[in-house]
């Protein structure tokens, strides 16, 4: 019998490499599905509707909170973001494996209504590559990237409430990591 969890959810700190980790394990392993997020923030070059996130005024995400549609959600450097409920009891209930990349705040919402998620804690080598490689992205200014880094150092101290560490220091090592944890067959 398979116990193992079928919800993964995959957290740490902005800029530690979170999406590009994802990406690179779903090039290889297209069929592991990533919810995609609701969210007020505008988006990146290249960042496409209903691909990365889909992207929503600040109205649209009111009436996603109060009409129940969001399994989670928070509000990190000031935007929102959250994960629509439908899509992903869809796929639990099909018995096939979920894959949420979210922050700590959604993290601990997912613990509280399903205790039995697996949370994954993605934690840079050192705080030192953390702050190069959320700069070196160059996708934020200096202002949002310090409000990142303010939130960065609360998510590192929350590390210990997660059930496994992964240091992301080979994308390629984390990725094969991550691909067993979230156990596609
Ligand atoms: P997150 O999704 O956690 O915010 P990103 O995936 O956008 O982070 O990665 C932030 C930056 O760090 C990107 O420029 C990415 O190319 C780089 N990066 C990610 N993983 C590594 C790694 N293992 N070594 C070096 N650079 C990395
Ligand atoms: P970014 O703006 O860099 O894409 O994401 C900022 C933060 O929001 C990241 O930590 C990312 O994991 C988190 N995030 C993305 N989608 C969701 C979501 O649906 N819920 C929550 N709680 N956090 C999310």
């Amino acid at each position: 019998m398979n116990e193992r969890p079928r919800l993964t959810v995959l957290s740490g700190p902005s800029g530690v490499g979170k999406s590009t980790v994802v990406v690179h394990m779903r090039k290889a392993h297209p069929e592991v599905w990533l919810s995609v997020s609701a969210t007020t923030r505008k988006p990146r070059p290249g960042e496409q509707h209903g691909v990365h996130y889909f992207f929503v005024t600040d109205e649209e995400m009111d009436k996603l909170i109060a009409n129940g549609e969001l399994l989670e959600w928070a509000e990190f450097a000031g935007n929102r973001y959250g994960t629509p409920r439908a899509a992903v009891l869809e796929r639990l209930e099909r018995g096939e494996p979920v894959l949420l990349e979210i922050d700590l705040q959604g993290a601990r919402q997912v613990r509280e209504t399903m205790p039995e998620a697996q949370l994954v804690f993605l934690a840079p080598p050192s705080w030192e590559e953390l702050v190069r490689r959320l700069t070196g992205r160059g996708t934020e200014p200096p202002e949002v990237i310090e409000r990142r880094l303010e939130a960065a150092k609360i998510e590192l101290a929350a590390e210990p409430e997660f059930d496994v560490t992964l240091v992301n220091t080979s994308v390629e090592d984390v990725a094969r990591e991550l691909l067993a944890l979230v156990d596609v067959v």
